[in-house]
């Protein structure tokens, strides 16, 4: 097992990060730093649970947690900003708006809506996992859909090649942003939604056969994990970190710093410590968001020019544009 930790050399970068911290962010009281996540994966699973149990719409409990996480989230954001310069803004969110109305046209632009429409479709369907007990459907559908997506995202970062091209560049559009909240996790092109929300989980999905309680839970999991993950408060799940993807690591997968953009996995984070791309600093943050050479890439507010990227680029891959030290 090989996890990435910082090496000495990384101490000065490490002790200007955490100046960096103080001077621009907000210090939430400790009872939201440690409780957020705790508090709301119960409430997200017992909401979901009590549902399955009272044979409840599951479509609508999809939806309240959905705007019950976003309203929490996007709150504690506007109180406690880790930093000032990545908070949502109304210039932002139009940008925003615009991705999210075209990851719609493509059933992939939330995870709740994904939710709904996976609901749908297993409905009556028959598959190997079908008729386990939920303590083990639900893992098991966890496990192979994180693993493919897992590295669908890996070779979208690292694969050389036409096809690790193409893969980045249609990836990109979720990298340009040079801030991490809740809003702008819908912020990518449509293409990879397809292949996220579509190819390596709707498809797995369907083949095994998961029943609507089982997406419930599922969609449930994967949707809090993405909304969590990019919130922009100092959030801390302490050793949970070691199974689910929080807000600590994600944040750090959105570093424009190679050295740091790790963390793969969107929901289960032990994938990344078992295939050795596991980054973890408690305490510390990344010192820019974005890409590593913003200059070589359309702005995010470009929208149709993100849009034509896939199509049109000439980078080789996404970070090869880099130092070839920082490829390590
Ligand atoms: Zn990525």
């Amino acid at each position: 097992m090989k996890t990435v930790t910082p090496s000495d050399s990384d101490d000065h970068k490490q002790s200007s990060t955490k100046r960096h911290w103080k001077i621009g962010g907000s210090t939430p009281p400790r009872a939201v730093t440690w409780l957020t996540w705790p508090i709301l994966f119960t409430f997200n699973i017992g909401l979901a649970m009590r549902a399955i149990m009272q044979h409840g719409n599951y479509s609508s409990v999809l939806t309240t947690l959905l705007i019950t996480d976003v309203v929490v989230l996007v709150t504690l954001e506007s109180l406690f900003p880790v930093q000032r310069q990545w908070k949502m803004t109304w210039r932002s969110i139009r940008r925003d708006l615009k991705y999210i109305v075209a990851g719609g046209a493509t059933f992939a632009v939330i995870d709740g809506v994904f939710g709904l429409a996976s609901i749908r479709l297993n409905t009556g369907h028959v598959g190997p996992i079908t008729n386990w007990p939920l303590y083990l459907s639900v893992p098991v559908a966890l496990l192979v859909v994180e693993f493919l997506n897992y590295w669908q995202h890996r070779w979208s970062h690292e694969l050389s090649g036409s096809l690790g091209s193409f893969l980045w560049r249609s990836h990109a559009a979720h990298h340009l942003p040079e801030q991490v909240y809740v809003l702008m996790h819908p912020a990518s092109h449509p293409i990879n939604g397809f292949v996220v929300r579509g190819l390596v989980t709707l498809l797995p999905l369907y083949y095994l056969g998961a029943s609507p309680e089982t997406v419930l839970l599922f969609s449930t999991i994967v949707t809090f994990q993405a909304l969590i993950s990019h919130c922009n408060v100092d959030i801390r799940a302490g050793w949970f970190n070691y199974v689910f993807v929080g807000t600590e690591l994600h944040r750090f997968h959105h570093s424009a710093s190679l050295s740091e953009s790790k963390n793969y996995a969107v929901t289960l984070s032990f994938l990344d410590i078992i295939f050795g791309t596991f980054y973890y600093r408690p305490g510390s943050l990344p010192e820019r968001l974005g890409v590593v050479d913003p200059s070589a890439y359309p702005n995010s507010n470009e929208f149709w020019q993100v849009m034509r990227l896939p199509f049109e680029g000439e980078l080789e891959q996404g970070f090869s544009i880099a130092p070839v030290a920082d490829l390590r």
